[in-house]
């Protein structure tokens, strides 16, 4: 396939490596912040190129529902649609559906479930979900896989796991069958681009046609099992993918656990693919999953906490809305050289954050999406 992935320094088993997409390189390991709706909430792109993001996400789930997939196909896919010219990754829509608890409906072939927004009944399978994925066209795609529950008895896990497996097969021979239907290589022809779009599309066409499709990795459950994991981890390798996901975790298990499950998964995984740890988790948590050899996390924590006012420092976390902060003329974080950071007082961003401003959320989020990118930063110049 056609994603290349080359792994440069090692330090233990933590890896400094360089993946090659079709919208730009992205150093590993790497911190994608998520923007789930085709927008980090609340922060133009621009500065989300200045904070030096390298990928950001999209949710199937919720771009299916709004403004829906053929929409955003017929404007060329999400990196024209929300003018983003660097790489993207979208999951599968899976985990979103699954979280909907009492609104699904699973069997061999999908999932039926309730639209959160409006309660109508839609299906995603196997099939369709790559379809989706297609047509967003975003440089990384995710097989569509179960995300099992915990705690969970073996035998649930066992027949969970064989779920994802067959679907992971099926996904894989949709993906063979329509790649090239991504809608960056396939509308408008690049002589009829608008200078805008020239813009986003530039990096995408300056690689080979065979280079110019997106990679699909594989996603590796089994619960809390070590036997499980290794056994899933193998079995996924077998249908072959361009790069494996760790899924399953930080659904509710304690964090040790979710640490042991993490470094024996890992094991298993090819050294000469990326390895993705999907929806972890906090600066120190992904520092420390960089640290046990992990190339790609994901989060909603730093976004979401900055909208309720928590933010991340190197002195620890801290709750802006506290009244020990109205009258305090230092930055929010001595250590941090984000543009927040320079040029505003805690005392003034406790203001924004009591008044409501939206200008909190805005500065909030910048940040701490900076904090979060600068620790992996400095745990790549560490390897
Ligand atoms: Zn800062």
């Amino acid at each position: 396939m056609s994603l290349s992935f080359q792994v440069g320094k090692t330090s233990g088993n933590a890896r400094a490596g360089r993946l090659l997409t079709p919208h730009g390189d992205i150093e590993t390991p790497v911190f994608m912040p998520v923007g789930t709706l085709a927008s980090v909430k609340g922060i133009p792109q621009d500065t989300l190129e200045e904070l030096g993001a390298q990928v950001i996400l999209g949710n199937t789930y919720h771009l299916y529902l709004r403004p829906g997939i053929e929409t955003i196909r017929k404007m060329g896919g999400l990196h024209d649609f929300m003018a983003w010219p660097r790489a993207m990754l979208t999951d599968s829509g899976g985990f979103q559906v699954f979280s909907l608890n009492e609104l699904r409906k699973v069997t061999e072939e999908g999932v039926t479930f309730r639209s959160h927004l409006d309660g109508s009944t839609h299906f995603f399978s196997p099939e369709s979900a790559i379809e989706a994925q297609i047509g967003l066209g975003a440089d990384i795609i995710m097989a569509f896989d179960e995300c099992t529950e915990y705690p969970a008895d073996r035998e649930r896990v066992r027949a969970s796991m064989e779920l994802t497996l067959r679907w992971g097969k099926r996904c894989k021979q949709y993906f063979e069958e329509h790649k090239q239907e991504v809608p960056w290589r396939t509308s408008p022809r690049p002589s009829a681009l608008s200078p805008r779009q020239e813009q986003i599309r530039g990096s995408a066409r300056n690689h080979s046609e065979e280079e110019a499709s997106q990679s699909f990795f594989g996603i590796v459950q089994g619960g809390m099992d070590r036997a499980l994991r290794k056994e899933s981890a193998a079995r996924t390798i077998e249908i072959g993918f361009s790069g494996y996901a760790i899924g399953g975790l930080s659904v509710g298990e304690p964090r040790n656990l979710t640490r042991e499950i993490v470094e024996s998964t890992l094991e298993h995984l090819p050294a000469d693919k990326p390895r993705y740890l999907m929806g972890v988790g906090t600066p120190e948590q992904i520092a420390e999953y960089a640290r046990l050899g992990v190339d790609m996390m994901d989060c909603v924590l730093p976004t979401r906490a900055a909208r309720h006012g928590l933010l991340f420092t190197s002195e620890g976390k801290i709750s802006i809305k506290q009244a020990r902060y109205a009258h305090d003329q230092g930055p929010l974080d001595p250590s941090c050289a984000c543009r927040v950071c320079r040029r505003y007082s805690r005392a003034y961003l406790r203001h924004l954050y009591a008044s409501n401003e939206v200008l909190a959320q805005v500065l909030n989020t910048i940040h701490n999406l900076s904090f979060y990118l600068d620790t992996m930063r400095r745990v790549r110049h560490s390897i």
